[in-house]
């Protein structure tokens, strides 16, 4: 599938899980945005098409929305001297640049679409910051799942040989319905757990 249909896709499942909470929405985004695209860095080197600069372009965008929401309203999390006293994060930080090096360099859905980068990359994000590393990781397999619909194979078991469906082509009908159904998705959970987040306060208070 394309770049906004996987950001879409992701991210609606990421809100899905997410608790009603102003917090817990923010991570969503962060972890969902970032989880649902990683996957295609392979399509990042060399000369990037135009909706691999815009599916990067709109990521980037809910996460730093998502980052400064977060820093700048509860300033718990991201602290710049929690996360550079830590050597575990800074290992962690270190580890995930090499898998992701590994990974842009590899041919298009091969090691970065696999098991191994998921498991591998899932645990480094669990180290650098818990509360996005389920989100991520919830983005990353939405990933694969709509990748495996097509009719180009994902090596989802790298080494061995890649499988799909072979149901879809990437940029077609499937795409644009899967894409409206996420962004509608999307929208209906942020207001609704916002809405929810909003009744339990006021019960609270
Ligand atoms: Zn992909």
């Amino acid at each position: 599938m394309m770049s906004k249909t996987h950001i879409a896709v992701g991210i609606a499942a990421s809100l899905a899980a997410a608790p009603a909470t102003a917090e817990g929405l923010s991570f969503a985004l962060m972890g969902g945005a970032i989880g649902s695209l990683i996957c295609d860095i392979d399509r990042s080197s060399d000369r990037p098409s135009r909706d691999v600069r815009q599916g990067w372009g709109i990521a980037f965008t809910v996460f730093f929305t998502a980052f400064m929401h977060e820093s700048y309203v509860y300033w718990q999390t991201f602290r710049a001297e929690t996360i550079f006293s830590n050597p575990l994060i800074l290992v962690c930080l270190g580890l995930l640049v090499v898998l992701l090096l590994f990974a842009i360099n590899g041919a298009h859905r091969g090691f970065s679409h696999s098991l191994l980068m998921f498991f591998a990359s899932s645990v480094l994000v669990f180290f650098i910051n818990r509360q996005t590393s389920l989100f991520y990781a919830i983005g990353f397999l939405t990933h694969l799942f709509l990748d495996l619909l097509n009719k180009k194979p994902v090596r989802i078991f790298y080494p061995a040989k890649g499988i799909c469906l072979g149901w879809f082509y990437a940029d077609g009908l499937a795409n644009r319905i899967l894409l409206l159904t996420g962004t509608g998705g999307c929208a209906a959970l942020l207001i609704l757990k916002y809405q929810m987040y909003g009744n339990l306060l006021r019960v609270i208070r």
